[in-house]
């Protein structure tokens, strides 16, 4: 991948002369209808988000934007340089430059004379191709990609927190050929024909257009004998369980992140992240808001009328609720503290609503009695 051979300007549809508002604009557009999140699953949605944010860093930046206009329109100090190298070569654009330049055999770094390719390589993509500098293409140092994902928890786990482990489907770096892509000890050479830039040229007028190599697909590599295990393609896919720690007192809805635990990096960049969106099973018994627990408890007309205590369970554990005489149905007890612990360290409240049971059938003897028993109110 060289990126010098993109097109940042196609890549988020906006003319060459596109002012800084309208690439703002085409980047909104494009980043929200290409977001992981509303094409999960897609992978060329995926590598489309990766590109448009790639675009948007170096056009929205006008230094950076300056350095890459500068780079597409071929570096004319090649050209009026002249003479350059034992054939004469005309260098007509940049990319076309670069790929000479490199089968000569210099670095960029000999280029001191007006200023340095590698100076504007690192300052428009920010990353030291210090290693392979000058012999292949220099690559692009992407930060892995984010993995989103959703479980439900139990209610108590939410409660009490705790550990919950899931299992994800992600890339890894080959363990069989630590990501070379070749069977261990097979020779990985350069493509030969891309000369390792991973992109050819097309000579197209006087345009010099750039391709993907066919011969490597854009990987700048010859591997003798790809890795058994990942088919030469440097990652394996993977499902791994992963131990999730489930904070006390999360709410539905919250999402856990972990750090690094996503897509690998490009060439040594770090790995995206892996978010967690959690969701809470509903409790048969309890409900929760926020801190706060509520419960309903279904006491007999006895304890209604004349008062008596009950345990009920909360959260905690066990507590005594006390009923006082003549409770009325639907009152709401508090049981101060017997909520989930708030991160400062205090405690919601426990919540009880008590429904009262009226017996259902009395006989003939009863009914005389309850009919004189209400009589002795009046
Ligand atoms: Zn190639
Ligand atoms: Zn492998």
């Amino acid at each position: 991948m060289v990126t010098a051979a993109k097109d940042y300007y196609e890549i988020l549809g906006v003319s060459k002369d596109a002012s800084a508002e309208e690439i703002k604009k085409a980047y909104r557009r494009l980043a929200m209808k290409y977001h992981p999140d509303r094409t999960k699953g897609d992978k060329n949605a995926e590598e489309r988000f990766k590109e448009i944010n790639e675009a948007y860093h170096i056009l929205s930046d006008p230094e950076k934007r300056k350095q890459y206009d500068m780079m597409r329109e071929g570096f004319n100090p090649f050209v009026s340089g002249g003479g350059f190298g034992p054939g004469g070569f005309r260098f007509r654009t940049s990319t076309e430059g670069f790929e000479q330049f490199k089968d000569f055999g210099f670095s960029f770094d000999d280029l001191g004379g007006f200023g340095g390719i590698g100076d504007i390589f690192e300052s428009i993509f920010g990353y030291h191709g210090t290693q392979r500098r000058g012999t292949r293409a220099q690559r692009f140092a992407q930060r892995g990609g984010d993995i989103y994902t959703e479980i439900t928890i139990p209610f108590e786990l939410a409660v009490h927190g705790g550990k919950q482990t899931i299992a994800v489907t992600r890339d890894e770096v080959c363990p069989r050929c630590g990501g070379t892509g070749g069977e261990p000890g097979s020779r990985v050479t350069t493509c030969p024909r891309c000369g390792g830039s991973g992109t050819v040229l097309f000579s197209h007028g006087t345009f010099g257009i750039s391709r993907t190599c066919p011969e490597c697909y854009g990987s700048g590599e010859k591997i003798a004998k790809p890795c058994r295990e990942c088919k030469g393609a440097k990652m394996v896919r993977r499902t791994r369980r992963i131990t999730v720690k489930i904070p006390k007192g999360i709410r539905e809805g919250q999402t856990i992140r972990l750090a690094g635990q996503g897509e690998p990096g490009v060439n040594g960049a770090p790995a995206g992240d892996l978010l967690i969106k959690i969701h809470i099973q509903p409790h048969s018994y309890f409900r929760r808001d926020g801190y706060n627990i509520f419960s309903e408890e279904t006491i007999s007309l006895e304890e209604a009328v004349l008062g008596g205590r009950r345990r009920v369970r909360t959260i905690n554990g066990w507590a005594n609720l006390k009923i006082p005489p003549g409770t009325q149905p639907m009152t709401k007890f508090r049981l101060r503290k017997a909520g989930l612990q708030r991160p400062d360290g205090s405690y919601g409240d426990h919540y009880v609503t008590v429904k009262v049971e009226i017996p259902k059938k009395l006989n003939s003897h009863q009914q005389k009695l309850f009919k004189a028993f209400v009589e002795s109110l009046k």
